[in-house]
């Protein structure tokens, strides 16, 4: 088992007023918790070396973002923000994850028929499988697409590519679904 603390933030509600504060945090184990500090440590460097502060507001959207299983949108981010601090605004949720996305930190990703959804970008190749039935988002391994990015570059000629693979299609259980109907 591996204890350790470190600071979160936590919002405390003082005679109706919302007050966050800084408080060490003890952890019991080495799953998220450990990730999630790893991933909000790295963010406040790469924010700081851009001359950027990490701001309450910041944490919180970066603790929301690296917390979620899923792809997050900007209302249900802004939900789970306004859950820790009421008084964060959509326009800030907005305005944040715009600085996030352009330093590297944050993934957008634009899956068919869907707003822009958010999260943590960590590593540089990413793909997804988006089941047209429920909307599931299956995260694929990039080591299944074998040598396509050399060859994209031998036989193309198309160099310093960011592949974003989106495969649409059904799920097994929606798969199931459909074929009994
Ligand atoms: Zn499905
Ligand atoms: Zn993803």
């Amino acid at each position: 088992m591996y204890i350790h603390t470190h600071l979160a933030i936590r919002t405390l509600t003082l005679a109706r007023r919302s007050v966050r504060i800084w408080v060490a945090h003890i952890c019991f184990g080495e799953g998220l918790c450990r990730q999630m500090h790893h991933y909000v440590k790295a963010s406040n460097e790469t924010l700081r070396k851009r001359g950027y502060r990490l701001t309450p507001q910041r944490y919180m959207i970066l603790s929301v973002i690296q917390e979620a299983d899923s792809h997050l949108s900007i209302d249900e981010i802004t939900e789970r923000v306004q859950k820790r601090n009421p008084y964060v605004s959509l326009s800030t949720v907005y305005r944040t994850l715009e600085l996030l996305r352009e330093l590297g930190l944050v993934r957008e990703n634009h899956l068919p028929g869907e707003q822009p959804h958010y999260e943590a970008a960590e590593g540089t190749a990413h793909h997804h499988l988006v089941c047209r039935g429920c909307r599931a988002v299956i995260h694929l391994d990039d080591a299944l697409l074998g040598d396509l990015p050399d060859r994209l570059q031998s036989q193309y000629h198309f160099h310093g590519l960011t592949l974003d693979l989106v495969a649409a299609g059904y799920c097994d259980e929606c798969w199931k679904t459909i074929k009994h109907e």
